[in-house]
């Protein structure tokens, strides 16, 4: 195995946090985990980890370290920007992955940090610190979505408690969720000011899941139905009617989590698409890619994935406060979505027939992934708000842009 550089302090301002951390994971990371895929962070699918895997989301947990710049108070990592970067390139040299994750740190987490009582902070916060809970997204319905607004599920005042009736859809994972954070209307009579922002647990009397059956065979989202559910009212974050703030807040954190970790982490995993396209269509007599028009394209590409690592790395440091993410984050999802379809795209080209395989002997696990992979890409233009809703946030709040009449 190769040695790890030396930390230098004279050079290094982070050389005491670096090596603490160097250390912390030399001990704590099950070295037969290096380099797996990461099972526990999927939110649309069963929790498969092993005893390592468990172990190693125990340390993390205890650590806080899943959750690098939470405050520690709450059981996260408490780390300044600066260090949880430190930290992200020592798990990075030595093969760790981060194993807490889904909707509770993408999005959930850091909104209730901002508009969440001290109850519910205290609540909810540690768990999803430690990986325990696993919470799903209750916005889209089967009339709203691009249209987010137009939610009918109801939540009306019963006292102590609101009685929940509706239908949410596309609810990712929602089958092996414990808990649910969910738009409802309080308010018949005003569109954006009669929704507010709710805890629902997903295991209460009147919750029910419909997995949808995809193509695929698989089921990584549901219908959720809620009839006549109780939901306390200590469960409502902020205050009613204040729902359409708070969940484009967490619109905002989603997309900034797209794509900075989710879907565009892909691009820089796995075998580089240069080397992908020498194996398949072989070299020219100077050694390089033979087909000079693929070899401009997958150049142009591989411009792009470094141009987007760096912006997104610059917006990072560039963000001094701890304000989170703004309107950016859309076009951060814009362009991390073209990317990674257009590395999807590449890859399929590359491979030519062996990028069409479903299953059979004829392909490679490496070839089928491939192939799962430019499917899926599809949707990465449509969660989190469509390309084209994305195009109207900037036009509308960055450009300035006024809306046609
Ligand atoms: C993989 C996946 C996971 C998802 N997970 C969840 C989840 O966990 N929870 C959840 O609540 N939702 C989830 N969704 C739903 C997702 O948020 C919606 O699919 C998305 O917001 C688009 O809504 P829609 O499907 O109703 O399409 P529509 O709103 O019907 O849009 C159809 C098309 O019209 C375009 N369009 C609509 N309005 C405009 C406009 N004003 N201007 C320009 N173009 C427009 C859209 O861009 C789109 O191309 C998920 C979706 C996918 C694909």
């Amino acid at each position: 195995m190769a040695t790890a550089p030396k930390i230098d302090s004279a050079t290094d301002p982070m050389a005491t946090f670096r090596g603490e951390a160097r250390a912390w994971l030399a001990a704590n990371f099950p070295p037969e985990l290096k380099g797996k895929e990461n099972p526990m962070s999927a939110v649309d699918g069963p929790d498969e980890a092993g005893d390592a895997e468990r172990r190693w989301k125990a340390a993390m947990g205890d650590k806080g370290w899943g959750v690098p710049t939470w405050p520690s108070q709450y059981g996260g990592g408490g780390l300044s920007r600066g260090e949880a970067r430190v930290l992200q390139e020592e798990m990075a040299r030595a093969g760790a992955w981060n194993p807490i994750g889904g909707m509770g740190v993408m999005m959930f987490g850091p909104t209730l940090l901002e508009y969440g009582s001290e109850a519910q902070k205290a609540e909810h916060i540690p768990a999803i610190a430690r990986g325990e809970v696993r919470w799903c997204q209750g916005y889209s319905e089967p009339n709203a979505g691009s249209d987010l607004a137009n939610i009918q599920t109801s939540a009306i005042d019963a006292g102590d408690h609101y009685i929940v009736n509706g239908q949410k859809t596309w609810t990712s994972g929602g089958q092996w969720a414990d808990k649910c954070f969910a738009l409802v209307r309080t308010d018949k009579s005003h569109k954006h000011a009669g929704i507010s922002f709710l805890l629902i647990d997903m295991d209460a009397p009147g919750v029910e899941t419909k997995p949808i059956r995809l193509i695929s065979g698989q089921s990584p989202f549901c219908e959720t139905f809620f009839t006549e559910v109780k939901v306390p009212k200590a469960n409502l974050v902020g205050n009613e009617g204040q729902g359409w703030e708070i969940g484009t807040r967490l619109l905002q954190h989603e997309r900034s989590s797209l794509s900075s970790g989710g879907s565009a982490s892909r691009l820089f995993a796995g075998t580089p698409l240069g080397r992908m396209a020498l194996d398949y269509r072989g070299a020219d007599d100077a050694g390089r890619l033979s087909d000079a028009d693929l070899r401009t394209r997958i150049v142009r590409h591989e411009m792009d994935v470094r141009a987007f690592a760096l912006t997104l790395r610059r917006a990072a440091l560039e963000s001094k406060s701890n304000a989170g993410p703004s309107a950016t984050s859309s076009i951060m999802k814009n362009v991390g979505a073209r990317i990674t379809q257009d590395r999807a795209e590449l890859a399929i080209e590359v491979m030519g027939m062996q990028g069409l395989g479903w299953e059979g002997e004829g392909f490679s696990e490496d070839e089928l992934a491939q192939t799962r992979t430019w499917l899926w890409g599809k949707a990465v233009s449509i969660y989190g708000g469509s390309t084209e809703i994305q195009n109207n946030v900037i036009a509308k709040r960055i450009l300035g842009m006024a809306e046609a009449k």
